[in-house]
């Protein structure tokens, strides 16, 4: 609710209490109540404070505060009222005369005959300016200073019930609504927030254009950052331009259906904005979720590379003791490497030296065999006994020697022999098998006796088979 609501509902409580139909009463006594504002904190140019009020009559009440202003306030408020009223009459008389003037009106009257209620009930009033223009009746009032809302209340509602047009009519206007006085806003609020101001300037006007000319203030409502802002504008119009609702009220500019439509506007985009977080939380729920699942998956997939890692460092770990033995293993081969290689070359040494003092050793003892030996040098470049060795050695040597001898002879005079003979017989080469026809004598019977593998025996009879088989070889 601002300022203007509060102004709206005081105004709706007047009126309900008026027509004895009060919508708030007080809790303790049941009586009406009405909306009051505290005037010295206005003065101040602070915010307006409205509180709700007991009526002057009402005495009974037990949380009812008899309140009574100042006599000093009271006085200066009398004094005001007396000074302001010569400037009351000159700006009624202005009004008149421009209306007079320039607008043709069917009836005027200038403070000077009472308008009667039409009902026939008695009750009268005395606009400050009264005229029928083309068949429409205003009623001027002019409101230069504070007027009790009843007396405003009262009168619109006379005047609504007699299908007459009231302007109010005001001097000044500040736009600062801290320094408003509350009768304007009694006066302007109810009115679609449309005051209208005559001052110098205006008379002027309407003067020179020889029509009345009246300076409308009226406000404007917008949505700026999701609150709806009003701001005041002002037009310049003729009674022509103005515009009248049900109750005959004429406006200029109306602001309600301006304030109602920035409402629908807030709404509309607040909707929209609702529409816009409801999404939002949608996709920013997506998110979450579509974040939370991959960080479960991530989690999963980092799980199982701890697994494999911890798998692969234990078979590393395995693998580096198995090398550590390995490499143990390898040392000690090594080892075994060199010590067999260092016994092999030894052995090696020794079976070369061995060789070599055997093969001394048998020159020696072949060239001096028939020598006395104690006092001998030998191979080892010793002085020594080899007696023993001696008469071992050169019985052997002996023997070899006379072996050798032997076959030498044997191979003189029986195989040489013999090969020649071989050689003598006629000889034919068929398919790598030598044949050979034996003549018939008693020494190659002994022959072929000696050498039975060599030589096979064909008998004649079977030499139809010579060809078949390879009895008869000698190689
Ligand atoms: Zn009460």
């Amino acid at each position: 609710m601002d300022s203007d609501d509060i102004v709206l509902l005081r105004r709706r409580l007047r009126t309900a209490n008026r027509e004895g139909k009060p919508i708030l009463v007080c809790a303790e006594c049941a009586t009406k109540l009405e909306l009051r504002s505290n005037k010295l904190s206005r003065k101040r140019r602070e915010k307006d404070y409205y509180f709700f009020k007991h009526y002057k009559d009402v005495n009974e009440c037990s949380i009812k505060t008899n309140s009574r202003l100042p006599i000093g306030v009271l006085l200066a408020r009398k004094y005001e009222n007396v000074k302001e009223s010569i400037p009351h009459i000159n700006l009624k008389n202005h009004l008149g005369y421009i209306i007079e003037h320039f607008h043709s009106p069917e009836k005027i009257s200038i403070d000077n005959k009472f308008y009667f209620d039409k009902s026939g009930n008695g009750e009268k009033r005395k606009p400050d300016v009264y005229a029928l223009i083309n068949g429409r009746e205003y009623a001027f009032e002019i409101q230069l200073n504070t007027t009790f809302l009843s007396v405003i209340e009262e009168r619109e509602a006379f005047y609504e019930r007699n299908d007459v047009s009231i302007i109010w009519i005001f001097k000044y206007f500040p736009l600062e609504e801290e320094i408003q006085r509350l009768t304007q806003k009694d006066i302007y609020v109810p009115n679609r927030l449309n005051a209208f101001v005559l001052d110098d300037d205006m008379l002027d006007l309407s003067i020179k254009q020889k029509k009345l000319h009246l300076k409308v203030f009226y406000k404007t409502f917008s949505v700026d950052r999701g609150k709806i802002c009003s701001q005041w504008k002002n037009k310049v119009t003729t009674i022509e331009n103005l515009n009248y609702g049900d109750n005959y009220k004429p406006f200029f500019y109306d602001s309600f259906a301006d304030k109602e439509k920035a409402k629908q506007e807030l709404e509309r985009i607040q909707e929209e904005d609702r529409i816009k977080q409801v999404r939002i939380q949608k996709i920013r729920r997506q998110e979450q979720e579509r974040l939370a699942e991959q960080k479960r998956i991530k989690q999963q997939k980092i799980l199982r590379c701890r697994t494999l890692i911890k798998a692969i460092q234990s078979e590393l770990d395995l693998l580096n003791e198995k090398q550590l033995e390995l490499i143990k293993d390898k040392e000690n081969l090594k080892y075994k490497i060199e010590t067999l290689q260092a016994q092999s070359q030894e052995i090696s040494e020794r079976l070369s030296d061995t060789v070599s003092i055997t093969g001394k050793m048998y020159n020696y003892l072949k060239k001096y065999s028939g020598q006395p030996w104690t006092y001998m040098s030998n191979p080892l470049d010793k002085y020594c006994d080899i007696s023993s060795i001696k008469n071992k050695f050169c019985e052997r040597i002996k023997a070899i020697d006379n072996t050798k001898r032997e076959i030498k002879i044997k191979l003189e005079k029986e195989i040489l022999p013999r090969k020649t003979l071989i050689v003598e017989f006629s000889v034919r080469n068929i398919g790598g098998i030598e044949y050979s026809i034996i003549p018939p004598k008693k020494k190659y019977e002994g022959l072929v006796e000696k050498f039975p593998k060599e030589i096979k025996v064909i008998d004649t009879k079977d030499l139809g088979t010579i060809f078949e088989s390879n009895c008869l070889k000698y190689a």
